[in-house]
């Protein structure tokens, strides 16, 4: 765990407010992400993700903990059970819960993973059906119907 940076440039927090989340960056993506890992955690279709460099995600207030979601570690607020963030050992960012973000901070750039995708979303995002090439995705695209 490290240190709450000194001046995050946004804050997210959580539904009950016991926790504040730093983010000291800028996201490095926007996406809602459609995999079966979201879809478990969140028991949702699919969700916005807010995607930051690993060291620029911080508990700045409240108690966290933490339980393994298929492959990855998701960070859980201790009192309300929300789910805050992904990581995983050696992966150089964090995927926040981007419902925590501020109004407005969330702006999607695609959808990723949406070969798991349980409800289709039709709009003039890219659709891809892991993630992008640039990702070491494969980089394909969906067609859904527009
Ligand atoms: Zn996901
Ligand atoms: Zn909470």
């Amino acid at each position: 765990m490290t240190a709450p940076p000194a001046s995050p440039q946004t804050e997210g927090t959580c539904p009950c407010g016991a926790v504040r989340i730093a983010l000291a960056a800028e996201p490095l993506a926007q996406v809602y992400c459609h995999c079966k890992g979201c879809q478990r955690a969140h028991s949702a279709a699919y969700v916005p993700r807010a995607i930051y460099p690993a060291g620029a995600v911080a508990v700045a207030a409240g108690t966290v903990t933490r339980w393994v979601n298929v492959t990855r570690t998701m960070v859980i607020c201790a009192k309300c059970g929300s789910h805050l963030w992904g990581e995983a050992e050696g992966v150089p960012f964090k995927g926040v819960n981007a419902a925590l973000l501020p109004a407005g901070a969330f702006q999607p750039d695609m959808h990723i993973w949406c070969k798991d995708a349980v409800m289709p979303v039709v709009d003039g995002l890219p659709h891809y059906a892991d993630v992008p090439a640039e990702w070491d995705g494969s980089g394909e695209r969906m067609h859904w119907p527009t």
